[in-house]
């Protein structure tokens, strides 16, 4: 035995020393990560120079709100797909470098001057957790291979059952790709239940998918990828003044699915839209459902399900103490806060719900959560026979029910990462800090007088507004192109005016334009916020109200940001109309 031992290591020796494979295979040794607890670990060193590198794009002072100094698209598109793999090896600190380089001129999302749509800068607490799921790549398809790390999705499921109001035991929890990965989740469960042998025979009813005219354009993903079809969504009208669903509309629809035994699939409540922050009346829609509910000879229940990706934070809202008001905030924003909290209290009554980290959570991608009240029933619904490489060594092993096999950690790690931190209060002080900041800058809106916020009555994370020439009474003049189909000429030109503001302060965040040695803010626009009030049966294409938007999500955000930001936008319109005139 000790003879062949040593022979073995003479041969392997000798195989090292001459091989080439073998060379390679020894520089290899300091570009994976160290399995023993060494001294120095190739890895820890190559993230933290990596990190090093990457913070290194940060500006010196406050500086652009992009990474690095180069904001052009160093793409080639006519040649960026003529490469192949290169023949020989690299080292792990040229692609290291290579990979920095990447992100020059990518959006500083955690910029006080960027603010262009509901993307936060993720928490540190998050981005490490997510981090990590990628070193020792822990897999949530089953127990085994995840070991303890799918504690943070069960816990998930626990702390999220709770947050909404469901008997937490029960609930169940899958993070996935995306909020349209939620969406997709609830059609599949939909119809598993709605249409009974639809897992096995395929689709072969229109069941319906009833969402309003707010709903997300994932309803269109979701419906098409599941092999239900686009045309089987149902979309009803929303009420022009708080764009929630409407539930005499509602009920029509419902009605005549009833009527002409026509299945319904699900209602989708939107809780939360990007730009208008809508909330559908879930408990009435429940009750509705209760109401007209499909042939129960036939077909199964419909589902409920709420679209919450962007406003589900505002659950954390339930049990604050509006009177005590133990976080202070200032008196204006409590009607806000409050509001948000009560719209929230409906999704007790839905079956499942889509939640973003990304989003409202201040965590990386891809931390999407579709989140279900009745874990028995849905993983008994989706159930599908074990594989026979896989053994069960815990309880849980989703990949018996999952769309996806593999799951990475990462979101997982991220989202329950982010709400240990946080916990209630920090995501109350967070959300109701950008209302404080959004306050504001309303003021700020409402002492100019050529501009005007065009959603007063929302109280969501964005403000949209428009501006219009100088000596101009906004007020007045947003009426009128509110209501009346004799301004239309002006709310067109108008419109374009606002889309030439917006398209201009891109241009300037883009080219890196100054003002008075300070950069110009990231802002975006809306070409649709809503239709005119004489545009409500939404007929025509030019009635639409166009709004610049402002979404200040990161902490680094200040009042005086906010001001500044007016300052620029009334820059680029003076600039806008000085180049049409
Ligand atoms: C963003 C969004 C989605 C899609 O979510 P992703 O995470 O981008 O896939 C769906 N619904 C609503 C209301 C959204 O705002």
């Amino acid at each position: 035995m000790k003879k062949y031992e040593q022979n073995w290591d003479s041969d392997n020796q000798i195989t090292n020393d001459a091989s080439n494979w073998a060379k390679y295979r020894k520089d290899m040794l300091s570009a994976f990560p160290a399995y023993q607890n060494e001294k120095s670990d190739p890895l820890a060193k190559a993230i933290n120079k990596a990190v090093e590198a990457i913070d290194q794009l940060r500006p010196n002072g406050e500086g652009p709100a992009y990474l690095g100094s180069d904001p052009k698209l160093n793409i080639d598109f006519d040649h960026v797909k003529r490469i192949a793999m290169p023949n020989g090896m690299s080292t792990t600190e040229q692609v290291i470098d290579d990979t920095v380089a990447l992100f020059e001129g990518l959006p500083n999302w955690g910029h006080p001057l960027t603010m262009c749509n509901v993307i936060p800068q993720a928490n540190t607490a998050s981005i490490v957790a997510a981090v990590l799921s990628e070193i020792f790549s822990p897999n949530i398809l089953e127990g085994e291979y995840s070991w303890n790390v799918h504690r943070a999705e069960l816990e998930s499921a626990g702390m999220l059952g709770n947050l909404f109001g469901w008997n937490p035991e029960n609930t169940g929890c899958l993070y996935t790709y995306g909020g349209s990965g939620c969406w997709t989740y609830h059609v599949k469960y939909a119809l598993s239940r709605v249409l009974k042998d639809s897992r096995q025979k395929g689709v072969r009813t229109d069941a319906k998918v009833i969402c309003s005219h707010q709903a997300h354009y994932t309803m269109l993903n979701s419906t098409d990828w599941m092999g239900l079809g686009m045309d089987n969504v149902i979309r009803v009208r929303t009420d022009v003044h708080t764009n929630a669903m409407d539930l005499q509309h509602l009920e029509e629809v419902l009605k005549e699915c009833r009527d002409n035994d026509i299945p319904v699939a699900s209602v989708v409540c939107t809780m939360g839209t990007t730009d208008a922050n809508a909330f559908d009346p879930v408990e009435d829609v429940r009750k509705l459902l209760d109401q007209y509910p499909n042939n129960p000879e036939k077909y199964g229940k419909a589902l409920l399900y709420c679209d919450s990706v962007v406003g589900w934070a505002w659950a954390t809202f339930k049990e604050y103490d509006f009177e005590a008001n133990p976080l202070q905030f200032s008196k204006e924003i409590i009607p806000s806060l409050k509001a948000n909290a009560q719209a929230l209290a409906g999704v007790q009554y839905a079956d499942a719900i889509g939640v973003d980290f990304h989003k409202v959570g201040w965590s990386p991608y891809a931390s999407s959560c579709f989140v279900y009240k009745d874990s028995e029933e849905f993983e008994g619904l989706l159930k599908r026979p074990g594989s026979a490489y896989l053994q069960p060594r815990s309880p849980y092993n989703p990949l018996d029910y999952t769309l996806e096999v593999s799951r990475a950690a990462t979101g997982s790690l991220a989202g329950w990462a982010t709400m240990k931190y946080f916990g209630y209060e920090g995501f109350q002080a967070i959300l109701g800090g950008i209302l404080e900041n959004q306050h504001f800058l309303r003021n700020v809106l409402a002492a100019h007088t050529e501009t005007i916020c065009v959603n007063p009555e929302d109280h969501g994370l964005v403000t949209l507004f428009r501006a219009y020439p100088e000596g101009v009474f906004a007020e007045e003049e947003y009426r009128k192109e509110l209501t009346d189909p004799a301004y239309k000429d002006q709310l067109v030109r108008n419109n374009m005016l606002t889309k030439a503001i917006g398209d201009k302060l891109y241009h300037w965040f883009r080219e890196g334009k100054q003002i008075n040695g300070r950069y110009t803010p990231y802002i975006s626009f809306s070409t649709g916020f809503r239709v005119a009030e004489y545009n409500r049966d939404d007929t025509d294409p030019d009635a639409y109200i166009f709004a610049l938007k402002i979404f200040p999500m990161n902490v680094h955000i200040t009042p005086e940001i906010m001001r500044y930001a007016i300052d620029c936008v009334l820059l680029a319109r003076d600039e806008v109309l000085s180049e049409t005139c």
